[in-house]
């Protein structure tokens, strides 16, 4: 299986083979562009990267083409991963619907014990929680650091949960390894590389978060960091990307997760919550996003919404989160 994101160029065996190629290769709903020789004479054609893959056997047996000629592909160990399952711990993501969902902070002991209870009988398999905290102002509330990657571990423990939580830098990539199932790398920080390789090193399967204005070609690229430094394996994650339009905070780009599942068959998750900042509509997109592939759901949930102290606005309290967990057919 391949991504195809590689560029494929086709050469003619004549120019009057030109029409009969274009027609074969838009047939095979191939994006085409005409590559010229220095007189002028049509020589070949490029193929778009953003089009269904095609086999170099198709290609070369295609009436008129000479050749087939296929760069590189930039992300070998991304397309390497295709279609395998990952193991969490505990848990694994390729098997049904995976639910991962916990408060957007771990804010006390207590907290993040109910939280845990509560997702667990949701039917979630991870616990999520963020000790370091990434936040837009420099006064917000930012995480309890260390003593909450300990409080994550024996809340998910004592609920047979997997640990799933965000490194905010090189130097608390072992700590988190030490607790965590899956290291989550944020939106923010994306294409923090040396953030990536160090994450890479700890030999752990890593969560990545898409930019908010990142392509997805820089997000694949991005995963070949980790994968190339040592990550065992990458699930992307989509948590929408800045739109133009306010309204829904950010725009859920669920295209983008059609092409990583079914073109690419990467493993591919959902951030709701993220993406629209509205617990009204993480229903909606959940289910949206399941059907578009998305392996698994990172949900924000709070056993007290009202006094979360970060993102309580987006976050499901456990009737809502088994409410969608059911919709979406998570543990079946
Ligand atoms: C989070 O999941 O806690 C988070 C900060 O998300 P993002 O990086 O997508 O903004
Ligand atoms: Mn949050």
């Amino acid at each position: 299986m391949s991504t195809q994101t590689k560029t494929t160029f086709v050469t003619l065996k004549t120019p009057a083979a030109l029409p009969g190629v274009e027609t074969a290769l838009q047939g095979l709903g191939q994006w085409t562009r005409r590559l010229h020789g220095s007189a002028g004479e049509v020589s070949g054609l490029e193929l778009a990267p953003n089009a269904p893959p095609v086999s170099r056997e198709t290609l070369l047996a295609i009436e008129g083409v000479a050749d087939v000629l296929r760069a590189p592909s930039p992300h070998p160990k991304v397309d390497g991963q295709a279609g395998h399952t990952v193991a969490l711990g505990r848990a694994a993501l390729g098997e049904g619907v995976l639910l991962m969902a916990g408060p957007c902070s771990v804010e006390t002991e207590s907290q993040i014990h109910a939280a845990a209870a509560m997702v667990a009988r949701a039917g979630a398999r991870l616990l999520r929680g963020g000790a370091f905290k990434p936040r837009t102002s420099p006064y917000a509330f930012s995480g309890h650091g260390t003593p909450a990657l300990r409080w994550l571990r024996e809340a998910a423990d004592a609920n047979g949960l997997g640990v799933v939580t965000e490194v905010l830098s090189e130097g608390d990539v072992e700590s988190v390894a030490e607790v965590a199932d899956l290291l989550q790398i944020g939106s923010r920080n994306m294409q923090n590389f040396a953030l990536l390789r160090a994450i890479g090193r700890s030999g752990k399967p890593a969560l990545l978060k898409r930019g908010m204005a990142a392509s997805v070609e820089d997000w694949l690229l991005a995963g070949e960091h980790l994968l190339s430094a040592g990550a065992s394996a990458v699930i992307f994650c989509e948590r929408g990307i800045h739109g133009f339009d306010p309204s829904t905070r950010n725009l859920l780009d669920l295209g983008a997760v059609a092409l990583l599942k079914h073109a690419f068959h990467q493993p591919v998750v959902v951030d709701p919550s993220h993406a629209t900042g509205r617990r009204d509509l993480i229903g909606p997109l959940s289910r949206a996003a399941v059907a578009a592939g998305a392996d698994g759901l990172l949900i924000e949930a709070h056993p007290d919404p009202a006094h979360a102290r970060s993102d309580g606005p987006q976050a499901l309290d456990e009737a809502a989160l088994t409410g969608v967990a059911r919709d979406v057919g998570v543990g079946k």
